[in-house]
């Protein structure tokens, strides 16, 4: 059995205070939320628009809901007036339609640039080349209603460390190489990376926001 809330404590005792801790809670009910919440966590990360909105519904209001799913444009809108950090930006279409709806909010809504550290052929993502000409590029400079805020990896899924820190390394690298940018509509300070299975190893490299699912709600049923 396990016990959410001794999960969380565990985890927050082991990581510094700078970092800060996203429950994954895709594929979860609410009461595994709410004993989540019930031991102070307020940041649930969803990876699916509905499944996030329906939650939201529910839940209670002081929490954050960041999306960290890649994203489907058409569904933006569901979220657009509640998502406080979308993580898995991956191009200037998709920047151009949170833009939109988040005018109809009246909102400025905080991403992450997804970038692509893993080799395996699965993981989305710009690369960091496709990330510098979005950044510079003049229609970016137009998207007032958008905010990022830095960058989201995922390492590849292996048992070889070296890999993986390698991988970590190059975006910490590729955030400390953007802060030249001017731009107010990007002031690069978060580096959300690290799952359970390599949060330690994130951190390690300069992670400051780390995404951990199985770590505190235990194993998910994949259908
Ligand atoms: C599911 C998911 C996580 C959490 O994974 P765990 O291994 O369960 O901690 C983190 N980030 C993303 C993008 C995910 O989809």
């Amino acid at each position: 059995l396990v016990s959410i809330k001794s999960n969380i404590h565990s985890i927050l005792n082991s990581i510094p205070k700078n970092v800060s801790l996203i429950a994954v809670s895709k594929t979860k009910p609410d009461s595994a939320i709410l004993e989540a919440y019930n031991a102070g966590q307020r940041i649930f990360g969803e990876n699916k628009i509905q499944e996030m909105v329906e939650k939201h519904e529910v839940l209670p209001k002081d929490i954050e809901w960041h999306m960290i799913g890649h994203l489907q444009s058409n569904k933006v809108k569901y979220m657009a007036p509640f998502v406080s950090l979308i993580h898995g930006v991956d191009g200037l279409k998709k920047l151009e339609e949170i833009n939109k709806q988040a005018i109809k909010n009246n909102r400025i809504i905080d991403c992450l640039l997804q970038i692509k550290i893993a080799t395996e052929e699965t993981k989305f993502g710009l690369s960091i080349e496709d990330s510098n000409k979005l950044l510079e590029s003049d229609e970016f400079k137009k998207l007032t209603h958008i905010h990022i805020k830095g960058f989201m990896g995922m390492a590849s899924f292996t048992n070889d460390e070296t890999i993986v820190k390698n991988e970590f390394r190059i975006l910490k690298k590729y955030l400390n190489s953007t802060k030249n940018y001017e731009l107010t509509n990007f002031t690069p300070s978060i580096l959300s990376m690290g799952m359970s299975g390599d949060y330690k190893i994130a951190i390690e490299e300069g992670s400051n926001m780390i995404r951990v699912g199985s770590s505190i709600f235990g194993e998910r049923n994949y259908i």
